[in-house]
């Protein structure tokens, strides 16, 4: 399953930095770097623990919010044919691999089967 919402390795760290106080999704969306649509569209359509006043106005508490992205969004684990796309945002089977070497460094270069887009895979570093 593609889960939308997913955020760079940036913007997770910036997750560790929310306090234990209530954000509007605005303020929400400036502190973790991201658009604020993606706080409607991505995390309060999945649910996402949230206050309501009697205005009908949204509120995140920032720590819960932290806890929450954890266990939704579990670190990925790719299989061994498995690479990672940023536009799919999800792993997905290697394609077509090119195998390449340089500077000790060993990678495959491959297509994404969905999307198209040119993927790198760090397989080792050799010194
Ligand atoms: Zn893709």
């Amino acid at each position: 399953m593609i889960l939308r919402g997913r955020l760079n390795g940036i913007q997770r760290n910036r997750l560790k930095g929310l306090l234990n106080m209530l954000y509007t999704p605005r303020e929400l969306a400036d502190e973790i770097g991201i658009q604020i649509n993606q706080v409607y569209s991505a995390y309060v359509s999945l649910g996402c623990p949230l206050e309501r006043d009697e205005r009908g106005h949204i509120f995140i508490n920032g720590k819960v919010f932290y806890e929450w992205y954890l266990q939704t969004y579990p670190k990925l684990r790719l299989a061994e044919d498995e690479t990672f796309c940023k536009t799919c945002k999800c792993g997905v089977k290697i394609h077509q691999p090119k195998r390449k070497k340089k500077g000790g460094l060993v990678y495959v270069l491959s297509v994404c089967p969905d999307c198209g887009r040119g993927l790198t895979k760090i397989l080792e570093y050799e010194r």
